[in-house]
């Protein structure tokens, strides 16, 4: 067995996968590939995974579940066409390649973006401190987990009107729902297959965008009256992630894997900061608990480090080409055991190499 650091697609727990495999041969005899997304055995698949999203996160009353297609890409566009309200303004923080995505993809559906904090000065290694949100904008968007950088918001900013892009720390902590009028999250890095992207979207601002372009599809007023059915839904994607979220609720939910991951961070981190082969690459305070990235002090070691942690059956070590160096992703079910084999990796190296 790999131990995949590897940040999205995600790792999955085992038992997920066996039973998501099993579904594709049989689905109450037919394959769940093949089964209409119209037959009650799948409605039902879809009612749970809304069901079991609502349990585990704690979303209140008066907020609605979707799982809809085209990632968190377009979930740049749906968050920006949906919260756009009489100003046509809207406050970004910029902290990365996805935040910064975000932002140019609200310009071009008429959103006149104020970036009101940025860390690209830097490289985006922290999270600005401080923000205060203007009042005569629409919203607030930020992204809550840099999945690149390796930076992550230990703080919310906040905002009467907040929205977050949560692709990459959904389901690996506590959060408190009711601060946010919208949360998206593209399936792959902590939920479930490629495929499905995930709205948790406050019922009081469904149906009350000002735009004048808004496709039926990208509508969460019209999606939420269909329950997520305005067109075919990703069926594998939803029904995988409607089983990862059984299971994470059958091993202790997310207050559960908070600990896990906490536990998870401080062990690779801790080697970080001791052993003097290695350095991270971002802010201490700022450090992401789900990708963790860090760099050699001599780049020259590099042929020889990567053939260490290949042989020890680690994939997907390598740093997005943007920042370079390496970034472990620890998402929900990469278990500790992996974090210590790349961790006596690391140790060994450090006594090979003084
Ligand atoms: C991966 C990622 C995206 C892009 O997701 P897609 O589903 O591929 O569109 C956006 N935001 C964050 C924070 C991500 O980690």
């Amino acid at each position: 067995m790999k131990h995949n650091f590897g940040a999205g697609p995600c790792i999955l727990p085992q038992a997920v996968f066996k039973q998501a495999s099993e579904a594709v041969l049989d689905f109450n005899g037919l394959s769940i590939l093949e089964v209409s997304h119209r037959h009650k055995d799948f409605v039902a698949v879809m009612d749970e995974a809304i069901d079991l999203t609502k349990k585990v996160l704690g979303v209140p009353d008066g907020y609605s579940v979707l799982f809809l297609q085209g990632g968190a890409t377009l979930g740049f566009t749906i968050t920006a066409l949906n919260m756009m309200r009489e100003h046509k303004r809207a406050a970004y923080i910029n902290t990365g390649t996805w935040s910064s995505g975000a932002i140019r993809e609200a310009g071009k559906v008429g959103i006149e973006v104020l970036e009101i904090a940025s860390s690209q000065d830097r490289n985006f290694s922290y999270i600005p401190k401080g923000i205060v949100c203007p009042d005569d904008v629409d919203y607030l968007h930020f992204t809550s987990n840099n999945t690149i950088a390796g930076t992550q918001f230990h703080d919310f900013p906040k905002a009467k009107h907040l929205v977050c892009d949560m692709s990459s720390d959904i389901f690996s902590k506590e959060i408190n729902v009711a601060d946010f009028d919208l949360i998206y999250a593209g399936a792959q890095k902590n939920l479930g297959p490629a495929g499905a992207t995930l709205y948790i979207v406050k019922d009081e601002v469904l149906g009350k965008s000002t735009s004048q372009f808004m496709p039926t599809y990208m509508d969460l007023k019209k999606q939420a009256d269909k329950g997520s059915m305005l067109n075919t839904p990703p069926v594998f994607s939803v029904y995988t992630a409607m089983l990862n979220l059984k299971d994470l609720q059958a091993h202790g939910g997310v207050k559960e894997k908070q600990k896990q991951n906490d536990a998870k961070a401080a062990l690779l981190y801790q080697e970080i900061d001791s052993n003097p082969l290695f350095e991270g690459t971002v802010a201490k305070e700022d450090r992401s608990k789900m990708n963790v990235t860090f760099k050699l002090t001599d780049e020259s070691l590099k042929e020889e480090f990567d053939k260490n942690w290949k042989s020890a059956d680690i994939v997907g070590l390598p740093g997005h080409r943007s920042v370079g160096g390496y970034r472990a992703s620890l998402y929900n079910a990469l278990e500790i055991d992996s974090v210590r084999v790349l961790v006596e990796v690391m140790k060994e190296f450090a006594r090979v190499k003084a």
